[in-house]
């Protein structure tokens, strides 16, 4: 008998795994053991499923930084003796967590799969079977019937995401992401049909995992009517590197005080990444008059990224990439975040 695939099955929490507390009946995480009692289908697939339970469980708004470093180590730890991981976890930060693995795992050439639900598993109605049930057989593709998916992902309702391309859009209906800038990975149906061309390629080097993030980090998100207070308090914040969220194709007010607090900040060393406040589209930066003032004074484009994948690219370049480096690598793509 041909081997079985082998697929890590990583806990971390959210509603997937909730109960509703008896008293109160707020939901709150419970014991990862009882989630697998309610999908006995998994015992169904042809593939051996370990579990892991990710420390105490979490609603992933309580998600942190060093938990994306213990989760990166563990999947580094466990590479060569699985062929994919699943992992569970809460929506709401669901898109974060999958910008940041993809930065910390570099030359990923194994399916990580995130995913979770929008109703716990225990409920008859719940999304988080079929949720956890198409994740795992993704994960385990051998390359045969499915490809092998060689990136961080999300699966949510029918659909298979770049993880750094996606957001959370909904917090009502099962179809709870998007990846407005870059195609399904694949679509399940009766068959999972798999956009392969869109699947990154395959990587040559060996598994890399990074261990540093750095999280002095802030976003100032503009709006007409935005007070030199406010810009100057996120500005002035300490923090090292500001995600700046404009309109448009990457517009803002062209009022001095507000492009004299951006040079300053940017002369004191503050690396200032703009991105979209829109869904879909890029930043082109000096398209307009509104966003020409940008180049001159050093505001950093950030294509077509989304918030998530932008604070966690800053994270990442600020822990682990000398400074002088910093602003080129924000350019680039560097694991198909953005569209250059
Ligand atoms: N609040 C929950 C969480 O993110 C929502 C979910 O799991 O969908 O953990």
């Amino acid at each position: 008998m041909a081997k079985q695939p082998k697929v890590l099955l990583i806990y971390t929490g959210g509603t997937i795994g909730m109960v509703a507390d008896a008293k109160t009946g707020q939901l709150k995480p419970f014991n990862f053991n009882n989630l697998l009692d309610e999908v006995p289908e998994l015992h169904k697939i042809p593939a051996t499923i370990d579990t892991h339970s990710f420390g105490k469980p979490i609603d992933s708004s309580n998600m942190e930084p060093k938990i994306w470093l213990e989760l990166a180590a563990l999947i580094g730890k466990q590479y060569n003796k699985y062929d994919g991981f699943v992992i569970l976890h809460g929506s709401d930060t669901m898109a974060f967590t999958a910008s940041a693995l993809s930065f910390l795992l570099e030359n990923l050439n194994k399916p990580v799969i995130l995913t979770g639900s929008q109703l716990p598993i225990g409920t008859i109605r719940t999304d988080g079977k079929e949720n956890l049930i198409t994740a795992v057989e993704i994960a385990a593709a051998d390359g045969k019937k499915y490809p092998i998916v060689t990136e961080v992902c999300v699966y949510f309702e029918y659909r298979l995401y770049r993880g750094n391309r996606t957001n959370k859009f909904n917090a009502e209906h099962f179809r709870a992401f998007q990846s407005p800038n870059y195609p399904l990975l694949a679509e399940a149906g009766i068959h999972i049909n798999f956009n392969k061309e869109a699947i990154r390629k395959k990587s040559k080097g060996a598994l890399k995992v990074y261990q540093k993030l750095d999280s002095s980090v802030a976003i100032l998100k503009l709006f007409p009517g935005i007070t030199p207070a406010v810009v100057s308090a996120v500005l002035n914040s300490g923090c090292k590197a500001i995600v700046l969220e404009t309109f448009g194709s990457g517009n803002a007010t062209t009022a001095n005080w507000f492009i004299d607090a951006l040079k300053n900040a940017i002369k004191r060393g503050v690396i200032i990444l703009n991105i979209t406040q829109c869904a879909q589209g890029t930043v082109e930066q000096g398209r307009y008059e509104t966003s020409s003032a940008f180049n001159k004074i050093g505001v950093i484009g950030g294509a077509d990224l989304t918030t998530e994948a932008a604070v966690a690219k800053l994270m990442f370049l600020m822990g682990n990439v000398p400074a002088g480096k910093i602003k080129k690598q924000l350019t680039q793509d560097l694991r198909g975040e953005q569209t250059n």
